[in-house]
This record gives structure tokens, sequence and C-alpha cells, in this order.
């Protein structure tokens, strides 16, 4: 029997992780299909505090890890299929084997919103991606001209970090300006290679018959006029949706899938504690991510003591 069973390996997962290590639970950790989660698809981390100099964001996670585990937390590379939180204890089934444990903390994380094109599904790893730091450097799309969708400081980012490769990066936005912190907005706007395609959408992406990507169609939303743009890349960068399918209908959430936490960390089943993007979408950073999994960890070890008591 668990004391308790953390699902994810994010910045709210992995501090989570080091805190009820740390209070002897020896928690058990669960990795889902991203060890270390989305920050290990980013380039460098410049506002996590202690690093002056910013911070690979897979290096982060990996420190991350490496503290978790020396303090007595099981890493483990594994995936919960499914839950049963109506009986204490929990009852978890860990790619089939069947783990019980007294209580549970929920860091799933978030993953990449789609643009919801069919032309999108069908090119997927054929010049559509949603990680430039995964796919950027890839032959297919060197010296090519590139297309990054969205507005805010992921598609700032990919658009920033393609300019290495890239012979120039399009970057489309449903609106006149971007969403992203100030600093990525005017850094991202001053790059000679980057060029802003405002108030439009892609409404296809090209060429499913070829197989690749040659091209998008994009629409501009006020004139409503189309037209065709040439690249050899689509990077989607338009936000994230949470990781929370499994509790739905158990766990209660918000209309967007984003756990809605009753007091604290604390959901609405007692002893199933929530951090991070999954519950978070309003501040979504590493650093209030880390902060939130802190959190969960304490509510986690005071709700196991009372157990105890
Ligand atoms: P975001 O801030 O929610 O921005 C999403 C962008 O995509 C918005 O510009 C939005 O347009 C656009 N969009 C959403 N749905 C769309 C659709 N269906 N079609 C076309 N465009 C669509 O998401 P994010 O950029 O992933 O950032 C998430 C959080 O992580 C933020 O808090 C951000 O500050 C943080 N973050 C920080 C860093 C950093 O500090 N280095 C890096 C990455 C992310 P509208 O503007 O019209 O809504």
């Amino acid at each position: 029997m668990e004391n308790v069973v953390i699902i994810g390996t994010g910045c709210a997962g992995l501090t989570a992780a080091i805190y009820t290590a740390r209070a002897n639970l020896n928690p058990l950790v669960l990795t889902g299909l991203m060890p270390g989660g989305l920050l290990t698809t980013t380039s460098i981390v410049e506002n996590f505090p202690g690093f002056p100099e910013g911070v690979d964001g897979y290096e982060l996670m990996t420190r991350m890890q490496k503290q978790a585990e020396k303090f007595g937390a099981r890493v483990k590379f594994a995936t919960l299929e499914s839950v049963k939180l109506g009986q204490s204890p929990f009852q978890l089934d860990i790619d089939g084997d069947l783990i019980e444990t007294k209580s549970l903390i929920i860091a799933s994380g978030a993953g990449h919103k789609r643009l919801g094109l069919e032309s999108e599904d069908k090119l997927e790893k054929k010049g559509v991606t949603y990680c430039a730091t995964c796919d950027g450097a890839l032959p297919m799309f060197r010296n090519k001209p590139l297309v990054v969708v969205g507005g805010g400081d992921s598609a700032c980012e990919e658009a920033l970090y393609l300019t290495r490769f890239a012979s120039e990066v399009h970057l489309i936005h449903r609106r006149d300006s971007l969403r992203a912190s100030r600093i990525m907005a005017e850094r991202t706007l001053a790059n000679a290679k980057i060029k802003p395609v405002w108030d439009s959408v892609v409404t296809e992406v090209l060429d499913v018959k070829l197989e690749k990507v040659t091209g998008v169609r994009v629409k501009n939303v006020k004139s409503n006029a189309e037209s065709v743009l040439d690249c050899a890349g689509v990077f989607v960068a338009i936000g994230h949706v949470p990781n929370t399918q499994l509790f739905r209908g158990i766990i209660d959430m918000d209309e967007n899938g984003y756990i809605t936490p009753k007091q604290g960390t604390q959901t609405n089943v007692t002893g199933v504690f929530v951090a991070g993007d999954c519950s978070d979408h309003v501040y979504r950073q590493a650093v209030t991510a880390a902060g939130l999994g802190c959190a969960a960890a304490i509510d986690a070890e005071r709700y196991l003591a009372g157990l105890n008591s």
C-alpha cells in the first residue's frame, strides 16, 4: 500500500515528490507519456528564480527529478490507465498493475491545443508539429519558410527558436496584437526573420495529397480574403488543454476540464489533491506549478497525519 502516488513529473509533480519524499512518505511518482512535462519541450527558461543566465528546460526537469530521488521518491516510467476513488484506499490501474494508495496528487499537466483541422491531423509529423525545440532542426525545415500559429509566449518562443533554421518565419495570429509578455513580444517583432500575419487564421494545411506540408491557406478574419502562404512546416502554439480526461465525472472540473479544488489543493474527493497546469488556466508558469506542487504535498502530508492520529 502506498502513502501517496503522484501523477505527473512536470514542475508540480516533481516538487510534490521532493516535499513528500522529505516528509518520509516514500512517494511513487508516475511519469505518464511525457517525463518532465511540457517544460522539456522548451529551450531556455529565463524566469525560473535562481537562474540569472536562464536554464535549459530539459536540464531543469532532470535536476528536479534527481533532487526528488535523492530524498527517496520512486519515479516510474508508467501511465495511469484508470482510477477507483470511491473507496479508501484508492485503487489505481497502472499499466495493468493494481496499486492501492492512501492519497493521490494529480499533477498531470496539460497538452498542446490543436487547430481542429482535418488537414492538420493528416499532416501531423509530416510537417505539422507542436514543438519547435523537438522538431525545428529537422532537415525538412532547414532554410525553408515556416509558419507558427498563435500569439502568446509559446508562439513567440517557437518563432524565435525557428529563426535559427528557417529562411523566414510567418507568425500567424488571429488578432492584431500579441498576447505574449512584453519582453517576448518586443523580441519577436524586432527579429527581421519573423513576419507577422495579423488578423488571420489557418483554414487548411496544404497539401494532404502530397503527404507533406507545402503551405497553408490563410483567411483574414477582418476582410475574409483568402490567400495561400508557402511553407515547409507548421508549428502550432495556440495554448493547452488539461490532461484530466481520466478523472471526468469523478473529480470536479470546469467546462474546459481544469480541475477545481475545493480548499487549498484538496479536490472534492477527500485524500485527492491537485497541483499545476491541470488545475491552473490563469498563471501556468513553471514557478507557480512548483509552488502548487509544494502546497499539495503539504496538504497530503497533513491528511495522512490525520489518518494515523
Ligand atoms: P496562451 O497565452 O493561452 O496563448 C495562446 C495563443 O493562441 C493566443 O494568442 C490565442 O489567441 C491563440 N489561439 C488560441 N486558440 C486558437 C485557435 N483555435 N486558433 C488560433 N489561435 C488561437 O498560451 P501559451 O502561449 O501556450 O502560454 C501559456 C502560458 O505559458 C502563459 O501563461 C505564458 O505566459 C506561459 N509561457 C511562458 C513562457 C516564458 O515565459 N518563456 C513561454 C511559454 C509559455 P488570442 O490572443 O486571440 O486569445
